[in-house]
């Protein structure tokens, strides 16, 4: 959140707003004097606040019989049906578009392969593939209030400006703006891994907890960590590169220049790579002859029992936990998620991180720590509408919709 300007009116009003939403939200049904006291604002200002969400329809009223008996109080509650937005995950070489109402309700969804080597390819193929959902499932929107953009690279998630793709040149790509003005539109860009775990805060497997991280294990490696219910970004907005921690002085060299980098190791190319060469030097395993391999065919070889297949994930959670357990000693989470494919194979790699991260962190740290598959990684552009969530519930985009 942008913050730190007290006593800019429009702020204060831009934050009571989003502080009598948010109650209502995630409250409700509750009532107007309940609103009142916990947010500690006065009944003049929550009343005031509440017209304006009932009049654009944000909020509704419904009768409540009162606990106590007698005659029904009126509580209030969020209205999400009629409010649309568009959710996309903007990967290496496909696109994934998802419509959701504003309860996170997934309406429609499309995947497309989707190919660009340069700036300029992506920002058009971007648009296109954008407007072509949206003609598409017309009939099913009724207020489009918000396109967010989840991708993997580093990102400006207050300006939504690109700074960095790992697979492509960027220069200085203003997607936020691009997106506003042509779909004119609120807009949001985020990196995928951060948008992932914020939703798991709002959605999935680190809802009861506060401070949370999300390890991701897909093409590449990183880090989402969530401090206070917050993405913590720094000032740089660039943490969570758990993928560089160098877990191996002799390992293999990593695309960032190093060596032995985690994503040398643990990602599903890097699993790949070496089953494929232990099967080459003719290492006996159910595995061999299947082409082309992936982590999901490793997972359920390895499940099966197959000593190769177990040995090559064993070893990827070993270096997670190794890993995990250096984020561990730095911010003391209450909860770890796993995201991606070798959590099909849980009885293997969750005993291995477990165990690295318990012989490697405080034990006041990991004693109680949960560490857990991600429960939205199936639908990966949750995490671009979590974007959008975070946006009407610290009023950024709670109150450009009031004002319109
Ligand atoms: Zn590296």
């Amino acid at each position: 959140m942008n913050g730190g300007q007290i006593g800019n009116v429009d702020l204060v009003k831009q934050l009571n707003s989003a502080a009598v939403y948010r109650l209502i939200d995630q409250q409700g049904p509750i009532s107007r004097i309940q609103v009142a006291d916990v947010s500690q604002l006065a009944p003049a200002s929550v009343t005031k606040i509440t017209r304006q969400l009932l009049e654009r329809g944000l909020i509704k009223e419904v009768a409540q019989q009162a606990s106590t008996g007698g005659r029904r109080a009126i509580s209030l509650t969020t209205e999400v049906a009629p409010f649309h937005s568009i959710a996309v995950r903007l990967g290496r070489d496909y696109i994934q578009l998802s419509l959701y109402d504003l309860g996170g309700k997934e309406l429609a969804s499309a995947e497309h392969e989707f190919l660009y080597a340069q700036q300029p390819q992506l920002i058009e193929g971007l648009l296109g593939h954008i407007k072509a959902f949206i003609a598409q499932h017309s009939a099913q929107i009724d207020q489009l209030i918000a396109i967010g953009v989840v991708l993997p690279g580093l990102v400006n998630p207050e300006t939504g400006v690109v700074e960095y793709m790992p697979h492509i040149d960027i220069d200085t790509l203003d997607l936020g703006d691009i997106l506003r003005e042509h779909f004119h539109v609120e807009s949001f860009v985020g990196n995928d891994v951060r948008g992932m775990a914020l939703a798991e805060h709002y959605f999935g497997a680190s809802q009861d907890c506060q401070d949370s991280i999300l390890v991701s294990v897909h093409r590449g490696t990183g880090a989402g960590i969530i401090v206070n219910g917050q993405v913590f970004l720094g000032s740089n907005r660039n943490v969570g590169e758990i993928g560089h921690i160098q877990i191996d002085a002799l390992g293999d060299k990593c695309q960032c220049g190093n060596f032995g980098c985690l994503e040398t190791i643990a990602t599903n190319p890097a699993i790949i790579k070496r089953v494929t060469n232990l099967l080459a030097q003719g290492y006996e395993s159910s595995l061999a002859g299947i082409e082309p391999l992936n982590v999901e065919t490793i997972c359920q070889h390895a499940n099966q029992g197959d000593e190769l297949a177990k040995q090559a994930l064993v070893q990827v959670g070993n270096q997670l936990g190794k890993a995990i357990a250096i984020t561990v000693n730095l911010f003391n989470p209450q909860k770890i998620v796993i995201a991606g494919q070798i959590t099909a194979a849980p009885e293997i790699i969750f005993p291995a991180i477990l165990r690295n991260v318990h012989n490697q962190s405080l034990k006041t740290f990991h004693r109680d720590l949960p560490i857990v598959a991600s429960a939205v990684d199936k639908q990966p552009t949750k995490s671009a509408f979590a974007m959008i969530k975070r946006a009407m519930l610290n009023g950024v985009l709670l109150q450009k919709l009031l004002e319109d």
